[in-house]
């Protein structure tokens, strides 16, 4: 039986999609193209990476994140002026997703114009592995062929809410 999943034009894979994936624990081929069609593919004005504001580096990101709720969450980089004030795109599309309640996440793919596998910098591990080390991250290239990987293999050892509640001497 071959998985189908809707375009999300709605914003919303179907639920029992996202349920049988997440009880195989297997993203299917038809899911992984879905996720690059939401992160990168031409789809004037509409995928994640057309939703970047990168007049410095003219890089562009996309960032396409699928919470377990089903609802997906896109998110561009955000350049500014200040450099400093400069957000990635994991990170817009994670603080739009938390902002609306979310807190558990299953993927997030990642897309860029360069023919390269482009992984999520440093910060942006640190801010996702909040939520868990589980979540999956696919760099895509424009073709369309990916990397996948998990958050705990990007940053293992990595410091987290756990850590908080260690006690202290
Ligand atoms: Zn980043």
């Amino acid at each position: 039986m071959s998985i189908t999943v809707t375009k999300a034009s709605n914003g919303v894979v179907h639920k029992d999609v996202l349920e049988g994936i997440i009880s195989t624990g297997k993203l299917t081929p038809e899911f992984e193209k879905e996720l690059f069609t939401l992160a990168a593919q031409e789809n004037p004005g509409s995928a994640a990476k057309d939703r970047s504001y990168s007049p410095y580096s003219n890089f562009r990101v996309g960032a396409a994140l699928i919470a377990k709720s089903g609802n997906i969450y896109l998110g561009g980089n955000v350049e500014n002026a200040s450099y400093g004030a400069t957000r990635c795109a994991e990170q817009t599309a994670f603080q739009k997703a938390i902002s609306e309640g979310e807190r558990r996440f299953l993927a997030v793919g990642v897309a860029t114009d360069t023919d390269a596998f482009i992984s999520p910098c440093g910060v942006c591990r640190q801010f996702m592995v909040e939520y868990g080390k589980g979540l999956l991250v696919y760099n895509f290239k424009p073709d369309g062929t990916f990397k996948k990987y998990t958050l705990q293999e990007l940053l293992p050892d990595s410091f987290g809410p756990e850590d908080l509640d260690r006690p202290r001497d």
